[in-house]
């Protein structure tokens, strides 16, 4: 695992090579906890660091699927968007594909439902960002026009590693029209840092939105 400062407060855990995927922990926030194989490397960067939430983007197994396993280790409540709640507590995603459907996790408690202008610490309120999942949330933090977007965008190809900005696999999506739309919404916030599910982080407002301007409606 590579740990990266992406900001003062922001630190990145990349779980795979290319940031193949992410994890991050923004102020005492941990988002996200990669596939069931990396909680103990994720329990490890984190020793010696205060974790009092752990918030999820969305409920897939590559970022839920270590949860269980590292919100018992550090003892921090397991807080997931309203509409993805069920998917969590449950371990199965709502699947888009019969291959997404293979892909299950420990069943994890939800402390808390989120919802649109939540607020999780660390300066960050909750944007719900549906169509990639039911349930997928955003986090936004004004003041230095930090993003953390989950898989709304991706900043690599999934399948294949390469860099740039990417949709994420129809395979994997719910509504792809739904995820467009939040897409624009995400990229009409102008933000100076976008922390991906997957990807290097991006610093470049502008590039965002020409990506975002490119996807058609459906
Ligand atoms: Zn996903």
């Amino acid at each position: 695992m590579h740990l990266t400062r992406a900001s003062d407060d922001v630190l990145q855990l990349a779980l795979l090579p290319r940031g193949g995927i992410n994890a991050y922990l923004v102020g005492e926030v941990l988002v996200d906890a990669g596939l069931g194989l990396h909680a103990r490397r994720i329990i490890k960067a984190l020793a010696g660091q205060t974790v009092v939430t752990h918030v999820l983007t969305h409920a897939h197994g590559d970022h839920v699927g270590g949860a269980k396993q590292v919100s018992d280790a550090l003892g921090a409540p397991v807080w997931c968007g309203a509409g993805d709640a069920e998917a969590v507590r449950a371990g199965k995603p709502v699947a888009a594909s019969r291959v997404q459907s293979l892909f299950g996790w420990k069943p994890v408690d939800v402390a808390r439902e989120l919802r649109e202008g939540d607020e999780v610490g660390a300066g960050f309120t909750v944007l719900d960002t549906p169509g990639h999942s039911p349930g997928h949330i955003a986090l936004w933090r004004e003041r230095d026009r930090t993003l953390i977007c989950g898989d709304v965008f991706l900043n690599l190809n999934f399948y294949t590693t390469i860099p740039g900005l990417n949709e994420p696999p129809r395979a994997f999506t719910v509504d792809p029209a739904r995820n467009r739309e939040s897409a624009r919404r995400l990229s009409e916030l102008e933000p100076q840092l976008v922390l991906f599910g997957h990807g290097k982080p991006l610093r470049d407002p502008a590039k965002l939105a020409v990506f975002a301007r490119s996807l058609s409606p459906n």
